[in-house]
Formats: C-alpha cells, sequence, structure tokens
C-alpha cells in the first residue's frame, strides 16, 4: 500500500519473532527498514538493512545513529521492539535476572528514544511492544515489572516529544506465536487461549499490521495510547473464567 513510501524506520530485535514481521510488513509498505538485533540474522529480507544492536548498550545506539546520520540524515520511526523474559515468580528471581530483564525491555528503549528522537523530523512515530503483562497483574515479575514501566517511559516521552510532532504509543500483544512463546510449557498456551474471547492465538502479521498503522501518517492524532492486540486477553479483567463457568447452567430468564 506504500503508507511508508520513503521513511527510514528502525526495528530492534528483528532478527526473528515479531520483529522480523514488523521489519518486512514495513518493507512492504515503502519504508527503508533497518532491521537490527543482539543475534545474528538468520535470512535477509528484501528492502531491509540488517545491523547488530544490543538495545541494553548504551555506545552501541550511539554508533547506530551515528551511521544513521549519515547515511539518511534523518530516521522517522522506531519500532522499540527487542525483549526478554524471565519466568520466575516473585519469590525466586534473582536481582541480576531482574536487572538485565529491565536493562533489555525498558532502558533499550530508552537509550533509542534518547538517541534516534533528534534525529526525527515532525510528523515521526515510536512504537513501544509492550504485553498482556503491561495491563495485568502477570506470575514472571521481572517481565511485568519492565512492561509497565515501558508504558511509563512511553507517556513520559509523549509528553515530551508531542511538541516536535512525535508520536509515542504502546502496542501491547496477547499470546503470539513466536519463538519467545514457543519456549513455554503448554499449560501456558492452554490458559492464554481459555482467557482470549476470540479462543485463539495471534499471528506475528497481526500485530505488525497495527504497527505499521502507527508508524504512517493514518494514525496521526494517536499518541499516548496503549493499544492490545490481544483477541480481548486483557479486556475482561479476569471475568471470561467465571462467564465462562457459568455458560452451560445459565437459566434462560438471565441470559
Ligand atoms: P522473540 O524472543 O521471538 O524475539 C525477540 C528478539 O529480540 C530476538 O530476535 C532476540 O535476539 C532479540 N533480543 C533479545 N535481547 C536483545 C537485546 N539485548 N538487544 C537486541 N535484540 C535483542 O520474541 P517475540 O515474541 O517476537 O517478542 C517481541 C516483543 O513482543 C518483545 O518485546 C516481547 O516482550 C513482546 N511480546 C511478545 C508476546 C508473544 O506472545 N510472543 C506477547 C507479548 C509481548
Amino acid at each position: 500500500m506504500n503508507r511508508l513510501q520513503g521513511k527510514v524506520v528502525v526495528v530492534t530485535g528483528a532478527a526473528r519473532g515479531q520483529g522480523a514481521a514488523e521489519a518486512a510488513a514495513c518493507a512492504a509498505e515503502g519504508a527503508h527498514v533497518i532491521a537490527t538485533d543482539a543475534q545474528p540474522f538468520a535470512t535477509e529480507t528484501e528492502g531491509v538493512v540488517q545491523r547488530t544492536l544490543d538495545v541494553s548498550r548504551d555506545e552501541e545506539w550511539a554508533a547506530l545513529a551515528d551511521w544513521l546520520r549519515h547515511a539518511y540524515g534523518r530516521v522517522d520511526g522506531l519500532v522499540n521492539n527487542a525483549g526478554i523474559n524471565r519466568r520466575a515468580r516473585v519469590g525466586e528471581v534473582t536481582v541480576a535476572d531482574f536487572d538485565r530483564v529491565q536493562a533489555v525491555n525498558v532502558t533499550g528503549p530508552l537509550l533509542g528514544i534518547q538517541h534516534l528522537a533528534p534525529l526525527m523530523p515532525p510528523g515521526s512515530s515510536i512504537v513501544n511492544i509492550g504485553s498482556a503483562a503491561a495491563l495485568t497483574g502477570h506470575y514472571p515479575v521481572a517481565y511485568t515489572a519492565s512492561k509497565w514501566a515501558l508504558r511509563g517511559l512511553s507517556r513520559s516521552a509523549c509528553l515530551e516529544l508531542g511538541p516536535r510532532g512525535i508520536r509515542v504509543n504502546c502496542v501491547h500483544p496477547g499470546f503470539i506465536e513466536t519463538p519467545m512463546t514457543a519456549s513455554a510449557a503448554p499449560a501456558f498456551r492452554e490458559a492464554n487461549l481459555r482467557e482470549t474471547p476470540l479462543g485463539r492465538s495471534g499471528t506475528v502479521a497481526e500485530v505488525a499490521a497495527v504497527v505499521t498503522f502507527l508508524l504512517c501518517d493514518a494514525s496521526s492524532f494517536v499518541t499516548g495510547a496503549d493499544i492490545p492486540v490481544d483477541g480481548g486477553l486483557t479486556s475482561h479483567g479476569g471475568t471470561k473464567s467465571i462467564s465462562d463457568a457459568l455458560l452451560p447452567d445459565l437459566p434462560e430468564e438471565d441470559s
């Protein structure tokens, strides 16, 4: 559709999963895409330039910003997608694991905004990839705390960058089929689907579609928003199991 024709878009954590799909979707919309990741890329995508970047490292962001300034002179879009999980609960999580999750999931996006916002003209857009865990109490504490913090960062950045015409939004995926969720216990998947009104998992393409919308000018008055892409997972506040439990026995007059 070319909604991002000629725009320069940086995507982090783009070697696989949602990041790879977001990079490909932006390229399909006509953007010059710079796909970055800490791990090597297994495949090439047309229209996508690949660069190494550990989002938690300030000096690597500085080097990327320098290269972008020389190569393109500006950045129109940033997708802070890279994220990691540690599936430990409050009583078990180590401080080292807690800190590493914050470093990648929160400090990474902060550094990205600090280094790339100076290159952004009015009309630019930043999309931070949160999670259903950013909208609920979720059992992996480091991950949940980091994604709630990312929402706070997004709101502060929205306030600060708004006067420059730069938008900042958060997308919150539910259960999406990626290598991250493939490594979870089968019970985690089943429980997620039970709590999801649409009754299925999501695809990376369904997340990428919302990300490209937020990057393009069709969303020019949308900023500071939290947008779930979760099949309704976070919409019911935990009441789906109550609804489901009562459904078979519901008397006609109560329905
Ligand atoms: P994934 O694990 O499949 O891919 C994550 C990518 O991030 C990998 O390529 C990895 O190498 C990269 N990465 C990790 N640490 C990095 C670092 N320090 N610097 C740069 N890159 C790094 O995960 P995914 O499922 O595609 O998740 C993408 C984003 O969506 C994450 O922020 C995740 O928290 C979020 N999310 C995913 C789901 C889901 O169901 N899959 C749900 C909610 C939120």
